[in-house]
């Protein structure tokens, strides 16, 4: 049967699907994903076909004006993922279809880099003596073409050392061929690495890989690896990949931004030098996610690598889909669609007949919790390969060291003794504190002021390097004061409290003056390039004592680095959140598991104003078990997440009035649509961080099982209504940050 009918989404901000009359003309040759130009009010819009139908529940439609693009860019199966997304997130479907498209393919203004590539035209050996006799440097050229098929002029230029002059010389005696030819924007620069072969896996690798060929071979349910830093899931992983490649599927391998660093797309490329991997993450360039997007599309790579987005990726035989670190709060999208690429694996394997594999040294809550109720296979890894020992964790108990010391400083006299010995043996150290700046407030003893930004309800950090106040959220920044602003107070003794990595960083001069000190954070990582360049300063010895925050956390190891300190460990426990627990266990086992990769045994020192609790206590024996099983309690007695689903709405306005009426309107709204089955919806109440950027922050959170009807619940409460001006409502489902 004919379609007469396509659905279209309009590039235009709009938030549904529009009708309209496929003409005769183009009959059969509309498809699902065809970009299409059509009238739109006054004018002419492009969009794309999301659906087809026969029929119109709308009297009058319009025509499809122009077919753009004759191949379909996105296929059935992520159109439909695109879909569920728009029900599942309670979100325009038209956002989702941007999200699976990158913008440069999208708009269609680049297209592939055309250049002009040279080749050998005919030449007889008496021409080329004569070269050689009378233009030295054109015959180069030659004996340099001949050892290859064709160049680039500009590569040809280079290697034979001379200018395009010389190359069209050789082109008008019809020596050389000249012709245009696309060249791929290759974001790895042509760099070529060492092979290497499959290793022989001992046998909890050998069973986890198993149940992972399984699934290659009949999908059923997502494998879920928990395996100690330092296991071996990665290798897990590239034998996994050429086992679906030997069945003729592709796979999408996702790891966390932060740790998509050419060292980890090398391994990948090691093992499969003849595939062409091709890498998507937010900082190709406009013309190298054009490229590497159009080979997958093209179905030339087999392989993707990529941060979240690259879950669209338009591979088209889906085998396998990796996601690593699944735990990652990276993989949740914080603007509409708030999307998380993890869950949207599972959802693109279950629609495509892909496997699934969740990888992780410490598995979120939900993830764990679904494999222990048989939603998902679970393999466990609890050794490192070759039974290299987990790092010793010792605990200082910072209340003991401040009466001790009469008073807090930065290192405490054990991390103090444990660098020195570090440095003393010419070993490396990694320091983690996880906020920027020198002091966290800045106030005044005798009034109490403190420093607050104006724009947003959190207090100013200062930053000594620029020797100002800042705000870590707008970006506001202002002089440091002299005397207390306050008028009745003028006190000339402003004091600093609460530290940063700059005040770390000094205190380490201090304390080592001879030490090579380098610290790694936003304030420091101004060139995307300087992360490289410091990555490799560390590892080839120049630097003794990285401090870093979150950006130094994750995924690479330092075989020389024996000592990794944490200056304050309940920095991230005291956040007005209930995953505040799990979050501090897998950072400190995360940053543990960059300790002692060689073959010396590493240590951890955490200093901590609470010692005891569980999260660090656990994370001290490396036990994730006894976490999660006290953890999930907590969360089941609570209601929580991942025992319920939770969905967060949050109302902006820069009047504080409306923001709380609108609220309180929802919170209505949605009890009435919650009628009959169990749910809970919290009070309309100020977000943890109130104020941002002068809108003041409403949250209203709401609680089921049963997240689908839930969804579909807030769905019904806000869709159509007409807010306030300057009101702005956003909904998370499945939130992971509630500040
Ligand atoms: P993870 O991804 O769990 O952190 P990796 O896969 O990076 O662990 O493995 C850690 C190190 O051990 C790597 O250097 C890797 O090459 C090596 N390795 C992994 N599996 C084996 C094995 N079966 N035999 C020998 N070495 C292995
Ligand atoms: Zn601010």
């Amino acid at each position: 049967m004919l379609h007469s009918i396509a659905k279209v989404v309009v590039d235009l901000a709009l938030d549904r699907e529009f009708d309209y009359r496929i003409p005769a003309a183009l009959a059969g040759q509309v498809h699902v994903g065809s970009r299409v130009a059509v009238p739109f009010g006054t004018r002419v819009a492009q969009g794309y076909v999301v659906g087809l139908a026969t029929e119109s529940t709308h009297p009058k439609l319009k025509e499809i004006t122009e077919l753009l693009s004759k191949k379909p860019l996105l296929g059935d199966k992520i159109l439909e993922l695109t879909r569920w997304m728009g029900k599942y997130y309670c979100c325009p479907v038209e956002l989702c279809v941007k999200c699976a498209l990158p913008e440069v393919v999208r708009k269609a203004q680049i297209s592939w880099k055309e250049r002009q590539y040279a080749r050998l035209g005919t030449i007889g050996d008496a021409d080329f003596a004569k070269l050689q006799k009378k233009a030295p440097k054109q015959a180069h050229v030659i004996e340099v073409l001949r050892r290859e098929e064709g160049m680039f002029v500009a590569r040809l230029c280079e290697s034979a050392d001379t200018d395009a002059a010389t190359v069209k010389k050789l082109a008008e005696k019809g020596f050389v061929t000249i012709t245009d030819q696309t060249e791929e924007r290759d974001p790895f620069g042509g760099e070529v690495f060492l092979p290497t072969e499959p290793l022989k896996l001992n046998t909890e690798q050998q069973h986890a890989l198993d149940l992972c060929l399984a699934q290659i071979a009949k999908p059923q349910s997502p494998v879920l690896i928990h395996g100690v830093t330092g296991s071996g899931k990665t290798e897990i992983y590239l034998q996994a990949i050429a086992a679906a490649l030997h069945a003729g599927k592709d796979s999408i391998v996702l790891v966390p931004e932060i740790s998509l660093t050419p060292q980890t797309v090398e391994r990948f490329r090691a093992r499969f030098p003849n595939q062409a991997i091709t890498v998507l993450h937010s900082h190709l360039s406009a013309g190298e996610r054009h490229d590497q997007w159009h080979k997958i599309h093209n179905g030339e790579s087999h392989i993707v690598i990529g941060a979240r987005s690259a879950i669209f990726a338009p591979v088209r035989a889906l085998g396998l889909i990796i996601v690593d670190e699944e735990h990652e709060t990276s993989y949740k999208q914080e603007e509409a669609p708030r999307y998380n690429a993890r869950d949207l694996a599972v959802m693109r394997g279950k629609l495509e007949g892909a496997a699934v594999v969740l990888g992780s040294a410490t598995p979120s809550l939900e993830s764990y919790y679904n494999a222990q109720r048989g939603r998902y296979v679970l393999a466990e890894l609890p050794r490192r390969v070759d039974n290299i020992k987990m790092p010793l964790m010792r605990i200082v108990d910072l209340r003991q060291e401040a009466i001790r010391n009469k008073g807090v400083h930065v290192l405490s006299s054990r991390l103090h003794g444990a660098i020195q010995a570090r440095l003393d043996k010419r070993e490396q150290v990694i320091l983690f504190l996880n906020r920027r700046g020198f002091a966290t407030h800045c106030f005044c003893p005798r009034c109490g002021y403190v420093a607050e930004c104006p724009n947003c309800s959190i207090a100013l950090t200062f930053h000594r390097q620029h020797n100002r106040l800042l705000c870590h959220l707008c970006d506001h920044t202002q002089p440091v004061p002299k005397v207390c602003p306050k008028p009745d107070c003028r006190d000339p003794a402003i004091r600093y409290s609460g530290m940063g990595t700059e005040k770390v960083e000094s205190a380490l001069q201090k304390a080592f003056p001879k030490a090579r000190v380098q610290r790694m954070d936003a304030d420091v990582m101004t060139k995307k390039s300087l992360y490289r360049e410091i990555f490799n300063a560390f590892r080839v010895g120049k630097i003794d004592i990285l401090v870093g925050t979150q950006m130094i956390a994750k995924g690479l190891h330092f075989p020389n680095v024996t000592l990794v300190g944490i200056i304050h460990a309940d920095m991230a426990l005291h956040l007005p959140d209930f995953r505040a627990g799990e979050r501090t266990f897998q950072l400190l086992v995360q940053v543990a598991g960059r300790a002692g990769r060689g073959d010396i045994e590493g240590e951890v020192v955490v200093q901590s104003y609470t010692p005891f609790h569980p999260a660090i206590q656990y994370a001290r024996q490396h036990d994730y078990r006894g976490f999660y099983d006290q953890e999930i309690e907590f969360r089941q007695q609570l209601y929580y997440p991942p025992y319920t689903r939770m969905v967060a709405l949050t109302v902006r306005s820069r009047s504080e009035g409306k923001a709380k009426f609108v609220t309180e309107t929802i919170a209505k709204d949605l009890a009435q649509q919650l009628t009959g089955f169990k749910a809970i919806v919290g009070e309309p109440a100020p977000a943890p961080l109130a104020r941002i950027q002068t809108f003041y922050r409403y949250q209203l959170i709401a609680r089921s099982e049963r997240i689908l009807e839930l969804s579909a619940a807030v769905a019904r409460a806000i869709t159509g209504r007409k807010w306030p001006d300057d009101v702005t409502v956003s909904i998370d489902v499945d939130p992971l940050s509630l500040l």
